[in-house]
């Protein structure tokens, strides 16, 4: 690299096409950009309408905790038959994640947890922190906040049923206060008066809103050159193991790297360069309340009903929940009205009923995979493709290390942080 009038010249520029404009791929084509790479984004949608759009917006540094945790198999059945339970599956979708259960079953053994959730502190460690610089760059620093995160329970045994995972948050490097019930009523008072105490995170920050996040970054992007495509890719040319052009239902891209990072889809795009990936998607859903009753100070986790409420510049987001029910099948509304009334049950203020105008209803794809941790990597079949795909629920939070790493692993730099747990070809299990 060499240094010109305070600008920086690479002499190993390369056009790079990343495929996907979600937090992801937008973070990854910024970093790329800043390294002075030649990037173009492929979309078959605007940027930021995947699973970036409706999320939570944590950027949560205390999110260590691997999805399937030891003892998850005597869950399962309580919370799969529960229709008001966090996890619903569609039964006639099981003979296709059959697989992707058991290895999610088995992903949640002690030694498996331990490892997981010291790899997702290297990835979330400074959530904010990594990713503020192409905010700042963006002009929509405004849109971040580091004034942290509550988790509440509601009863003494559901704190009791969580001290596993604080202890492994704990041996992670995170750091909290405890809150009793007087003091969580104090911080946050339109919390239930019944609420029997809460965690208070001050390192976790949030985003207010995750789509305007995306369509920043994504307008600076293009600001500075990078061009938009507004197509499906669907494979690519190689000559040899060498990357020629990335195809699209438009056409071929010429390119010499691609980072695929379109989400819960980007399994097709794998299994064509040698990587069948058990990518499967969590599907959630929001519901926001436009003029709420109340004003959250900062993000607040119910958690024993499992899911987030965010205050948000539209309103408050209400967001959570897991639908095993793949990428086709139509959104089951019913799954995020129950955040409604799980909220009311937290926050007593918010009303019965609410005219459908003053609501909106979401459903995303979050990408997971088994192990909760996301898939960084080269390509089997071409040192030309890279991977950043699979970031199931801490997609927002990861966005900024998955940019570094992404950077680092093009500029054949060792990366930041060790990426071993997150190669594509760890699914041996
Ligand atoms: C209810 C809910 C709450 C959540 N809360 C949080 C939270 O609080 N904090 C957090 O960190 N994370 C959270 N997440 C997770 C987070 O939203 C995701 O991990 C993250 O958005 C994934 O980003 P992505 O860019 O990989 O995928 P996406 O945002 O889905 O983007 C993928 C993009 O790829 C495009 N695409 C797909 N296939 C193709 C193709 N073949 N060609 C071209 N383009 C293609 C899509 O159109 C899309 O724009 C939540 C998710 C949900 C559903």
């Amino acid at each position: 690299m060499a240094a010109s009038g305070g600008n920086t010249v690479r002499r190993d520029r390369r056009k790079v096409g990343v495929i996907g404009a979600g937090i992801i791929g937008v973070a990854v084509a910024s970093a790329l950009q800043r390294d002075g790479h030649e990037v173009f984004l492929v979309d078959r949608d605007a940027p930021g309408r995947g699973a970036s759009f409706g999320n939570a917006g944590l950027f949560g540094t205390s999110s260590v905790v691997p999805m399937s945790m030891p003892g998850v198999i005597h869950q399962l059945p309580a919370w799969l038959t529960d229709p008001l339970g966090p996890l619903a599956l569609r039964w006639t979708y099981l003979p296709w994640i059959a697989g992707w259960l058991l290895r999610y079953v088995a992903a949640g053994r002690a030694d498996r947890v331990e490892h997981q959730a010291r790899a997702l502190r290297g990835m979330l460690g400074r959530a904010v922190d990594n990713l503020a610089p192409l905010v700042e760059a963006a002009e929509a620093t405004a849109l971040l906040h580091r004034n942290g995160s509550l988790f509440v329970y509601r009863s003494p045994k559901g704190f009791a049923k969580d001290r596993r995972a604080w202890e492994l948050r704990a041996r992670n490097g995170v750091a909290w206060e405890e809150l009793d019930a007087a003091r969580l009523r104090q911080f946050e008072p339109s919390l239930a008066a019944d609420c029997a105490g809460g965690i208070l995170v001050r390192a976790n920050g949030h985003t207010s809103d995750p789509f305007q996040l995306v369509t920043h970054l994504a307008r600076h992007l293009v600001k500075q050159g990078a061009a938009i495509h507004r197509s499906a890719a669907t494979g690519f040319a190689l000559d040899g193991d060498r990357l020629r052009a990335i195809r699209t239902a438009e056409g071929d891209i010429p390119a010499d790297a691609a980072v695929v990072a379109a989400g819960a889809f980007s399994r097709p795009l794998a299994r064509q360069l040698g990587d069948p990936l058990p990518l499967e998607t969590e599907r959630g859903y929001h519901v926001m309340l436009r003029d709420p009753e109340i004003a959250l100070g900062v993000p607040t986790a119910d958690q024993e009903g499992k899911f987030m409420a965010t205050p948000m510049a539209g309103g408050l987001r209400l967001a959570g929940t897991v639908e095993l029910a793949g990428l086709a099948a139509p959104p089951d509304w019913q799954r995020a009205r129950i955040l409604l009334r799980q909220a009311r049950g937290l926050f007593p203020a918010l009303l019965d009923h609410y005219p459908e105008e003053r609501l909106s209803l979401w459903m995303g794809h979050r990408p997971a995979l088994p192990d909760s941790l996301p898939v960084i990597d080269r390509s089997r079949r071409s040192p030309d493709v890279f991977y950043a795909f699979g970031h199931g629920h801490v997609g927002m939070a990861s966005s900024g290390m998955t940019a570094i790493l992404l950077a680092d692993l093009i500029a054949g730099r060792p990366p930041t942080i060790d990426i071993a747990p997150f190669r594509a070809n760890r699914f041996a299990w």
